[in-house]
């Protein structure tokens, strides 16, 4: 390895064939490896035959850390970044430490492999042209809830990730806020031996996973269809008001764009209706 390098690194979301040979080649190619959790990860280390010095980096001494890495890399060194599981920085650390690594000019390179929120996508059979996805919701139900407020009127497919302790009062929630018959996927386990992928609407999901407490255990991805689009050519009452109080602010093109973005209607018709309010 000549120019230093700081190698971002994908390892497996639990199968450990999902390791690719670049990932393990990069490993014990460079000089040390910055993991999540190093007792963790020398499980992982040790399988391959990996004899790569780690140093821990993780949320509590990332910014720390990466003083350290960069004065590292700076003296030519090259270092790989790899978390417990899956893709670093996808609700996982290794933002900061990239993001100065790039800012001092020094190379970032991907070696890609195994991520949760994608293995979930490519199997949950909905639309995957467009897709948001959220990270974890917030651990209280008041601000899940709020926060899926805001999603629920999008129209495109939304994920998060969710733990097997908050599961079920997830999905309450989901049933509260998106109504019992948006249709959900739940990617549990994925690649590992009890991998299951339950289908259908929110009430029909919950109820599986209130029946059999095994369906509630280990790792999720929630996966949620996007709203239908408005079909209706009236645009609800609500909807005019807050593009009214826009219009005061916004362009007629802007305004309608950012409702449009929230709300499921049509931008070209809600550009129209501003226009006639004007
Ligand atoms: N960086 C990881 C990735 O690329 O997917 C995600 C790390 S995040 C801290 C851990 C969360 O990812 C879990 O709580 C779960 O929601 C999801 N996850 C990780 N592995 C999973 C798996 N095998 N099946 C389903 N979800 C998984």
């Amino acid at each position: 390895m000549s120019e230093s390098t700081l190698f971002v690194v994908s390892t497996p979301i639990g199968n450990l064939d999902d390791m690719t040979p670049r990932a393990v080649q990069v490993l014990k190619q460079v000089s040390v490896i910055a993991a999540e959790d190093t007792r963790h990860s020398w499980k992982l280390l040790n399988h391959f035959g990996i004899e790569t010095p780690m140093i821990p980096c993780h949320e509590h001494n990332e910014r720390h850390q990466t003083e350290a890495l960069v004065a590292r890399l700076e003296q030519g060194e090259s270092i790989a970044l790899i978390s417990d599981a899956g893709t670093p920085l996808i609700s996982d650390p290794g933002f900061i430490l990239v993001r100065t690594v790039r800012e001092h000019g020094i190379k970032v390179v991907p070696v890609p492999g195994a991520c949760a929120l994608v293995a979930a996508l490519s199997v949950s059979g909905l639309a995957t042209d467009r897709f948001y996805f959220e990270g974890f919701l917030p651990a209280k139900s008041s601000g899940r809830k709020k926060k899926l407020e805001t999603l629920s009127v999008m129209t495109n497919t939304w994920a998060v990730y969710e733990s097997t302790h908050r599961i079920l009062d997830s999905l309450a929630d989901f049933r509260e806020v998106l109504g019992e018959d948006r249709y959900i996927v739940l990617a549990r386990e994925m690649t590992k031996t009890f991998e299951t992928v339950l289908a259908g609407s929110v009430a029909e999901v919950e109820t599986i996973l209130k029946e059999d407490s095994n369906q509630c255990r280990g790792e999720f991805v929630v996966l949620v269809e996007g709203a239908k689009e408005q079909e209706s050519d009236e645009v609800d009452p609500d909807t005019v008001k807050l593009l009214k109080r826009l219009l005061e602010e916004l362009p007629a093109k802007k305004a309608a764009a950012v409702i449009a973005d929230v709300s499921g209607y049509r931008k070209k018709q809600l550009y129209e209706l501003s226009l006639s309010m004007k």
